[in-house]
């Protein structure tokens, strides 16, 4: 995967390492998702809650999903009019109050215990109730492992608990089962969820059917089929029915390049290994997915160099320290500088910058919104 002419000037042109994200390429494939899927589409800011991507994305969206009361005052704070879904286990008694009101759009409750605290402050709240179901897709079986949503026991405890607390109005369930699905599978669960919720519901249903749209690191240009996804959805949603989406790995991995440069090529134990500026520290994507980061390399080197396959690591002084092994390349010298693709999300936020001290990436946005 090259990147595009804007992030390549500004990679030869940055301290490195750098960030480059790329926020043309952002909102249009923002926008395409949004035209192809006859549902709302929310942001899942964990995925990356940088100020320039949030306000990139924003017209492209119908609101942002949020799993912390920091996200939640983050996401409020950049952009006070956009709607936002506040989600995730263990909501403490301040998390909870900050969400209770008019500028949260939807609650997603977790648990009955989550419920009962949330109505104890007599606060107006539209909630959805977050489900855990088995349900089945292309042959496996799936649920979020872990203590996420409730079973269908915990929803009827629920239901009679908001029967009691009129000033919580019940919008429906939401149901986030799995992630790195196809369009296929996540249909399956779509049409089961549906089912589910529909079983429980006698007015006019909304369901959050979660994020999770599959991202390939092995094929950079193998996308996510929002086409099919949405074609399938248009036809299992009732013309009543609101369905929303809550995508974030999908939405951002391909926007965000980690842009470095060769220190070291060196063969030890028959192996040969680049050793780059930088490391795992700025980009854990790789080592939390295990997988090799997609890479460009963008010659600039005069140094020494090697061919065949290459294991490039960073400067931490762990064997984990790996960004991606075995890879076989043409040439990678010295002083030439790599473009590591598919770190938009889950990539720098996820890190553990401090761990040796080494210096921070620089930061770059390129696009209509930069400057
Ligand atoms: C993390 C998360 C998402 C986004 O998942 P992706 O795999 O990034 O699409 C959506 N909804 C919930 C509840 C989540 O926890």
């Amino acid at each position: 995967m090259t990147p595009p002419e804007a992030v390549r000037e500004r990679a030869l042109s940055a301290a490195l390492p750098a960030y480059v994200y790329d926020l043309d390429g952002l909102g249009a494939h923002a926008a395409a998702i949004r035209a192809a899927v006859p549902a709302e589409l929310f942001y899942a800011a964990k995925a990356n809650p940088e100020v320039p991507i949030l306000t990139a994305l924003a017209p492209h969206v119908d609101g942002f999903e949020v799993s912390s009361g920091g996200e939640l005052a983050h996401v409020r704070q950049v952009l006070p009019k956009a709607r936002v879904a506040f989600g995730g286990p263990g909501k403490t008694e301040e998390e909870l109050a900050a969400a209770a009101g008019p500028p949260v759009h939807r609650i997603h409750v977790e648990s009955p215990g989550e419920l009962r605290r949330l109505a104890a402050l007599r606060r107006e709240a539209d909630v959805l109730l977050r489900v855990n179901l088995p349900v089945a897709a292309a042959g496996a079986s799936l649920r979020m492992s872990g203590p996420f949503g409730m079973d269908a026991e915990s929803l009827g405890t629920c239901l009679d608990l908001l029967a009691e607390a009129p000033w919580l109005r019940p919008r429906g369930m939401h149901a986030h089962l799995a992630s790195g699905l196809e369009a296929g599978a996540l249909l399956e669960v779509a049409a089961q969820v549906l089912g589910w919720a529909r079983s429980w519901s006698e007015g006019p249903l909304e369901v959050n059917l979660g994020g999770g749209m599959a991202v390939d690191y092995r094929d950079p240009g193998r996308r996510f089929d929002w086409a099919a996804y949405g074609a399938g959805l248009a036809a299992l949603r009732r013309p009543d029915e609101v369905l929303r989406i809550e995508p974030g790995r999908a939405v951002t991995a391909y926007c965000g390049w980690y842009v470095t440069d060769v220190l070291d090529v060196k063969r030890t134990h028959g192996e040969s290994y680049a050793v780059l500026r930088g490391g795992t520290h700025h980009l854990r994507t790789p080592v939390a997915k295990g997988h090799d980061q997609p890479f460009t390399v963008l010659p600039a080197g005069a140094g020494p160099s090697l061919s065949g396959p290459v294991t490039l690591v960073g400067q931490l002084c762990t064997p984990k320290d790996v960004l991606a092994r075995q890879v076989p390349v043409e040439r990678l010298a010295t002083g030439d500088v790599v473009a590591f693709a598919m770190a938009g999300a889950y990539a720098w936020n996820i890190s553990h910058h401090d761990f040796l001290m080494h210096p921070k990436p620089s930061v770059h946005y390129v696009g209509v919104r930069s400057g």
